[in-house]
């Protein structure tokens, strides 16, 4: 008998739950507690396990040690040669995201039955960043880069050996993705279909075509080239 499914949350799927992740602490909501979240004590960060958990915030310091020891951003374990991104379809088109690699079955979990990430309707939370002292940088920030604060519907799971870090103008870290070895698509914890895959680069792509026309010609043109690029990654149905 699996005593352990009794304390997750309902809307989880813990049958499909990587041992990995089945390791992690459990909030008290019943999720478990990925890697990357900051615990906190009386309003302070403290150690993993002690006080509760802000899934809305990402320790800094934790990805500084994902990224020098090439740790999985969702379990903490060792990564192997094969990195997975959980993306949505506009980061499937510029090729960059905010967070760090996962394992492929950590990132397929995350994509299939993290609450955000499989259920289209939910609100996104804003993620806050604290810097190597611990001090909460302004606040709850917005992730590097132009992240666009939009529900991706469907979820992209990238996977790739190559990916580079890169300091964008505006501070924090993004990632570059290398050439995929394999895209799975996701919406609502299932294999997502053509139609949901379009309807999400569709209700965005207008979001990056005014970022690019901000920064003229060339980025529109760029733009354009990367989206003719992302559809050959979109299954045919
Ligand atoms: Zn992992």
């Amino acid at each position: 008998m699996n005593q352990t499914a009794a304390v997750y949350n309902r809307s989880i799927n813990a049958g499909s739950m990587p041992d990995r992740i089945r390791r992690l602490p459990i909030s008290p909501q019943g999720f478990p507690v990925p890697y990357f979240v900051t615990w906190f004590k009386n309003g302070e960060p403290c150690d993993d396990g002690e006080g509760e958990p802000d899934f809305r915030v990402i320790e800094a310091r934790k990805m500084k040690k994902a990224m020098a020891q090439h740790l999985c951003w969702v379990c903490g374990g060792v990564l192997g040669v094969h990195k997975s991104f959980t993306i949505g379809p506009m980061c499937c088109v510029t090729r960059t995201i905010s967070e760090p690699p996962s394992h492929r079955d950590c990132s397929i979990f995350s994509a299939t039955a993290c609450p955000f990430l499989s259920k289209p309707m939910s609100r996104r939370n804003e993620r806050g960043i604290y810097d190597l002292n611990g001090d909460m940088l302004g606040g709850l920030q917005e992730p590097a880069g132009h992240g666009l604060k939009r529900n991706p519907g469907a979820v992209c799971v990238w996977t790739t050996k190559t990916y580079h870090p890169f300091k964008p103008p505006g501070g924090g870290m993004l990632f570059s993705l290398g050439r995929p070895t394999e895209v799975l698509w996701f919406a609502e914890g299932r294999k997502a279909t053509r139609r949901e895959i379009m309807a999400s680069i569709d209700s965005g792509y207008p979001l990056l075509e005014e970022i690019a026309r901000e920064e003229g010609p060339d980025a529109m043109a760029a733009l354009k080239i990367q989206r003719e690029v992302a559809m050959a990654l979109v299954p045919d149905r």
